[in-house]
C-alpha cells in the first residue's frame, strides 16, 4: 500500500473515498513534494511564551518557505497574517500594513497553501460552532491541517500585541494588557492551522486563526467571531520543517516546562 499524492486529494475531498482500504496506491508526484506540502516553522510556541521575542530569520527568507500563514515580528510587534503571497503586520494600533522583507521573525508558521477541500459556508456560525465545523473537514486530528476563510463576519474580535523593549517580559504578562479590537459586519480573510495536541510545546495545539478585513487596513489575532457566509478552504499537510534560532536568548530559553495553561490564556 502506498499512499500520500496529497492523502489521495484529501480522500477524494472528504468523501473519504471509502477510507481507502486494501491495494491503495497512487502515483506521487515529486515536484510537488519537493516544494510545498510542508509546514515550515521558526522557533518553538514556547520559546515565544518564555519572551525569546528577537529572532535571526526575515521576511524575505520566511517567504521562500510559503506564502500563507501567521506569526508575529521581532521585538513582538504586532500580528502577521499572509495569504495569496502577500505578508501583512496588524500593530498594536489595530492598523495593517505590508510587511518589508527586512523585517525579522521570532516565530511564524507558513506553507505555500494549496488546499485540497472547499466548502461554502450557508448558515451564520458562531466560533465554537465554526471550530466544530472546521473539525467534520478533518480526517485525523494528528495531521497539521492549513485552514482559510473567505467571508463575511457578523461579528470579529482580535487582539494585536505592543512591540516591547527588553528586558522582554513573558508573553503572558503582556496579553494581560493587549489591545482587543471589535468589527461588525466585516468581510474578510481568516488564516489559521490547526495543530495535533502532540504539538503542544512547539505550536498551538487544535486551532490558531488569524484575521484580516477586506479592505487590508485592520485584523488581528481571533479572539472571537461569528460567520454569516463564505467559504473555507482546506489543505491537510504530513510533513513539518521547523528550523529553530541559533542565536539570541532562544539558546537559554527554558523550553522544558508545560506551557499549556499559560498557552491558553496568552491565545484564547
Ligand atoms: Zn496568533
Amino acid at each position: 500500500m502506498f499512499i500520500e499524492e496529497k492523502f489521495i486529494q484529501f480522500l477524494h475531498a472528504l468523501q473519504l473515498h471509502r477510507r481507502l482500504p486494501r491495494g491503495t496506491h497512487s502515483r506521487v508526484h515529486e515536484s510537488d513534494h519537493q516544494r510545498t506540502h510542508e509546514i515550515f516553522q521558526t522557533s518553538t510556541i514556547n520559546a515565544l511564551l518564555e519572551g525569546v521575542f528577537d529572532g535571526d530569520m526575515t521576511y524575505g527568507q520566511l517567504r521562500e518557505h510559503g506564502d500563507f500563514g501567521l506569526g508575529t515580528f521581532n521585538a513582538l510587534d504586532g500580528e502577521m497574517i499572509a495569504f495569496d503571497g502577500m505578508f501583512f503586520q496588524i500593530k498594536s494600533d489595530g492598523t495593517a500594513s505590508l510587511v518589508d522583507d527586512a523585517q525579522q521573525t521570532p516565530f511564524a508558521v507558513v506553507q505555500f497553501f494549496e488546499p485540497e477541500v472547499a466548502r461554502g459556508l450557508d448558515r451564520a456560525m458562531d466560533y465554537a460552532q465554526l471550530k466544530a465545523y472546521l473539525h467534520t473537514l478533518i480526517p485525523s486530528t494528528n495531521f497539521f491541517y492549513a485552514i482559510r476563510i473567505d467571508g463575511l463576519f457578523t461579528y470579529m474580535k482580535t487582539r494585536s500585541v505592543p512591540r516591547q523593549t527588553k528586558p522582554y517580559p513573558p508573553l503572558i504578562e503582556i496579553t494581560k494588557t493587549q489591545p482587543v479590537f471589535e468589527f461588525s459586519d466585516v468581510s474578510g480573510t481568516l488564516v489559521g492551522f490547526c495543530f495535533p495536541d502532540y504539538a503542544q510545546g512547539i505550536n498551538v495545539p487544535g486551532y490558531h486563526l488569524h484575521f484580516l478585513s477586506e479592505d487590508r487596513k485592520a485584523g488581528g489575532h481571533i479572539l472571537d467571531c461569528r460567520v454569516q457566509r463564505g467559504t473555507v478552504r482546506v489543505e491537510h499537510t504530513s510533513n513539518f520543517h521547523m528550523e529553530l534560532p541559533t542565536q539570541g536568548t532562544f539558546l537559554g530559553a527554558d523550553l522544558s516546562k508545560d506551557q499549556r495553561e499559560t498557552l491558553h490564556r496568552a491565545e484564547e
